[in-house]
């Protein structure tokens, strides 16, 4: 049973008031709130099993390596990968997408080769493929939104040629809220021969990830917007690509022998993991992905999608408002701007009545300047989210809009 107060009593933030008024949390695309179960597993290693893992013989240092090994599996679960070693553990989506641009560039890319990506990419699924133009000539080729935000397939598989290395697209855009046909357009590129990272980092709390389906070479996305800690992130890519890749950093965990003359590396996932992992955090994320599942991803998708759209309904009554991104298949994301009202200022004036949502280009400029604006409000939903708090927002949406009558 989907029992919202119970879901609620597990996270002692959203009992915080700002600025006297009970807070209203609408940020959940930026980040979600932890539930306790997550920070009584923080405390708990701590407490209980504090020991660096891999390396030691002492019974502490077993049980933390067990934990640690424990969470991969549970990730590997999460996602459908076939093998835990294809699951690396990174800071967060951005480093898992660094990590593949900078390795997988390295081994595979030359002059003159070109990368597909669309324009409503985050900022971290464009930087880290123009640093590798430092040291390569290569060309960055962008699929274009139609009026609703949906992505234009006919640009997309005009965009393929012999020069065409990689794919690399959101699942879900952050801005928008576009849920992309992801599978049809990486069977497409695979039927070109070229390999596909997709960012899943605003798809992991809404939608059942299955990797093997999808059939994606690379699958990213961010513990702390899966109600997991912050600083955990997850790297699924296929043996066959990882094996082949060169390491991304070098030290301690990711060899099997050094010498000055000649280091060898070590095996997956190991090889991509070096230093000491963040074990504390991999470990309270298997016990978030524990908490969705108890819950039910799917549940907890039909309860935001019951909020969308009635929130959407209503917004849409109020005069000037302007809605970004209308897909028929949208998560749980409504950005939008209201005529003569400066996004800053209605995101500010909503705290002041404790609403606490999004605004500016939401690390996608080059979506922003496709669509014509600078910035957006965003207001974003989780499981924890009510209809009274989306009420509650509306209201005070139709307040600031009154103000600037
Ligand atoms: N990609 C998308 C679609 C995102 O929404 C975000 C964060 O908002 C990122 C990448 C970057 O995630 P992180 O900052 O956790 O690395």
């Amino acid at each position: 049973m989907f029992d919202i107060e119970k879901i609620r009593a597990d996270f002692p933030i959203l009992s915080r008031e700002i600025c006297g008024k009970p807070l209203v949390y609408l940020d959940n695309a930026a980040t979600s709130q932890t539930p306790s179960c997550v920070f009584e597993r923080i405390s708990d290693t701590y407490c209980r099993i504090n020991a660096n893992v891999h390396r030691g013989v002492h019974t502490l240092s077993q049980e933390a390596t067990d934990a640690h090994e424990s969470a991969r599996e549970r990730v590997r679960k999460f996602i459908n990968a076939p093998k835990s070693e294809e699951v690396i553990f990174t800071r967060g989506t951005t480093e898992s997408i660094n990590l593949v641009a900078s390795s997988f560039g390295k081994k595979y890319l030359s002059d003159g080769d070109e990368i597909i990506l669309t324009v409503m990419e985050h900022h971290a699924n464009i930087v880290p493929w123009q640093l590798l133009q430092s040291d390569k000539k290569i060309g960055l080729r962008v699929v274009p939104i139609d009026e609703h935000g949906v992505l234009d397939q006919e640009v997309y598989r005009s965009l393929f040629n012999e020069r065409t290395r990689f794919v690399s697209l959101s699942h879900v855009s952050n801005v928008l809220g576009t849920v992309n046909p992801v599978k049809e357009m990486i069977r497409y590129a695979h039927e070109k021969g070229v390999p596909v990272l997709i960012d899943g980092a605003q798809a992991a709390p809404h939608l059942r990830i299955d990797v093997q389906d999808l059939d994606a070479d690379f699958y990213v996305l961010s513990a702390h917007k899966v109600y997991g800690p912050t600083g955990i992130g997850v790297l699924y890519g296929k043996e066959k690509w990882l094996n082949e890749m060169p390491p991304y950093q070098g030290g301690g965990e990711m060899i099997a022998h050094v010498d000055f003359e000649k280091t060898t590396f070590g095996n997956l996932p190991f090889k991509f993991e070096a230093g000491t992992p963040d074990y504390v955090g991999t470990t309270a994320f298997a016990s978030a992905l524990d908490y969705v599942d108890r819950i039910g991803l799917e549940n907890i998708a039909s309860h935001e999608a019951g909020l969308m759209k009635y929130t959407t309904e209503r917004l849409m009554k109020i005069e000037g408002m302007r809605i970004f991104g209308t897909a028929p298949e949208k998560s749980s994301v409504i950005s939008f701007l209201v005529d003569g009202i400066h996004h800053y200022d209605m995101g500010m004036l909503l705290d002041k009545l404790g609403i606490a949502v999004r605004t500016g280009h939401h690390c996608a400029q080059p979506l922003m300047t496709s669509l014509g604006i600078e910035g957006t409000v965003r207001a974003s939903f989780a499981v924890y989210n009510t209809q009274a708090e989306a009420d509650a927002f509306i209201t005070a949406v139709e307040k600031v809009v009154k103000m600037f009558k």
